[in-house]
């Protein structure tokens, strides 16, 4: 899925990922969207933003 990095937060998430391209300081994510996975995960701790792009 292709994500875009935009000038504001998205208002939807919040996110702690600082080491992420779309970290935004004060745990905001500026990714248009993003994409959760994996789809049979039974446990939150199981879930991981596949959004995630290192700095
Ligand atoms: S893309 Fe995912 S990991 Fe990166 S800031 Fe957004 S929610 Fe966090």
């Amino acid at each position: 899925m292709q994500s875009h990095k935009m000038n504001e937060a998205n208002p939807g998430v919040k996110c702690q990922v600082s080491s992420c391209y779309y970290y935004m300081s004060g745990d905001h994510c500026s990714a248009d969207r993003i994409e959760v996975l994996p789809r049979h995960a039974t446990t939150s701790s199981e879930t991981d933003c596949g959004t995630f792009t290192k700095k």
